[in-house]
């Protein structure tokens, strides 16, 4: 289907992208890469003004050091995230990830930002950043706000970026040395995860020291699973150890039931997928 018609504005600075919000208000998009905004304009299940183009503003694209951190920019696409060598070195966990995300085209456009904000509980990228204790900064036209991944993601595509606010980056703290695996497990190549596990682990002399574990698809936000956080603090990293720890996967997780799965289904996945994540990351 073709979109409704709409004006278009590319403007260079994120100043300028937030003049264009505040004047347009509720009849404004953002469109980063288009990916998830395209076919939802397509399908007409929204139809805005004006569409504001964030692809011009090259501040918002890129990977830096931050002393113990890494700051993405949100226009940074996701083909340029997996190969960055400050992501693979810091936060490998993204990069892993990232391997996992839809086809070359899609990571080519699609941008890290962008599937953030979308914030479909079926995204690849929300269940590490949560595990990694990222943050994300938000700018609006009072000025920046830094919000905590446990509190960016409020619900089913609902974030706690405002209708007149733009993410600008995302802040990740160095893991530097930790291994990491993701786990995705799909029926068909490319398609959203049924249930995925994102897992990075510390280990010293053959024990895990620390574990943090995010899980994708298993309610209406990425969550952690704490619970086998804690169980796998001090464990070796066998096969026994990391299966006893790995069925507590499932706690505290309202996952969906459809026609991938039901609910029950989704939580024996989890505890499964997550053994095999830990036990991968942790070089099992
Ligand atoms: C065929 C296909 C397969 C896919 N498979 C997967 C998959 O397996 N796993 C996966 O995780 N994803 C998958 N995706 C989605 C992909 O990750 C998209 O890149 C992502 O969801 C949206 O990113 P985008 O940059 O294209 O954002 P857009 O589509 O441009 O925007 C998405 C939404 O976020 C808002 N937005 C974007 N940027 C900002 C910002 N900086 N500040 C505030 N709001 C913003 C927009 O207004 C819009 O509401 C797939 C997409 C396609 C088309």
């Amino acid at each position: 289907m073709i979109p409704a018609q709409f004006d278009y504005v590319a403007p260079t600075s994120v100043e300028d992208a937030l003049a264009a919000l505040a004047e347009h208000g509720d009849d404004a998009k953002i469109i980063a890469g288009g990916q998830s905004l395209l076919p939802v304009l397509r399908m007409r299940l929204n139809a805005p003004e004006i569409v504001i183009d964030l692809g011009r503003i090259d501040s918002l694209r890129g990977v830096r050091d931050d002393g113990d951190a890494i700051v993405i920019g949100a226009m940074t696409p996701h083909s340029v995230v997996g190969a960055d060598p400050l992501v693979n070195e810091h936060a490998l966990l993204i990069a892993r990830a990232v391997e996992h995300l839809a086809d070359a085209q899609v990571r080519h456009r699609g941008t890290f930002g962008g599937a953030l904000a979308h914030a479909d509980p079926a995204g690849d990228l929300g269940a590490p950043v949560r595990a990694l204790g990222a943050s994300f900064v938000i700018q609006g036209a009072g000025g920046t706000r830094t919000v905590s991944a446990d509190d960016f993601f409020v619900d089913l595509f609902e974030t706690a970026i405002g209708d007149d606010e733009i993410l600008t980056a995302v802040r990740v703290p160095k893991h530097t040395g930790w291994g990491a695996h993701y786990e995705k497990f799909v029926r068909v190549a490319h398609q959203w995860p049924i249930v995925a596990v994102a897992a990075t682990v510390r280990v010293e002399g053959g024990a895990i020291a620390e574990a943090r574990i995010g899980l994708t698809n298993m309610g209406s936000t990425p969550l952690r699973a704490t619970a086998v956080e804690a169980a796998l603090a001090g464990q070796p990293a066998t096969e026994d150890a990391v299966r006893a720890a790995a069925a507590h996967a499932a706690e505290r997780t309202s996952p969906p039931s459809d026609l991938n799965g039901d609910a029950d289904y989704r939580r024996h996945l989890a505890t499964v997928i997550t053994r095999r994540a830990v036990l991968a990351a942790a070089g099992g």
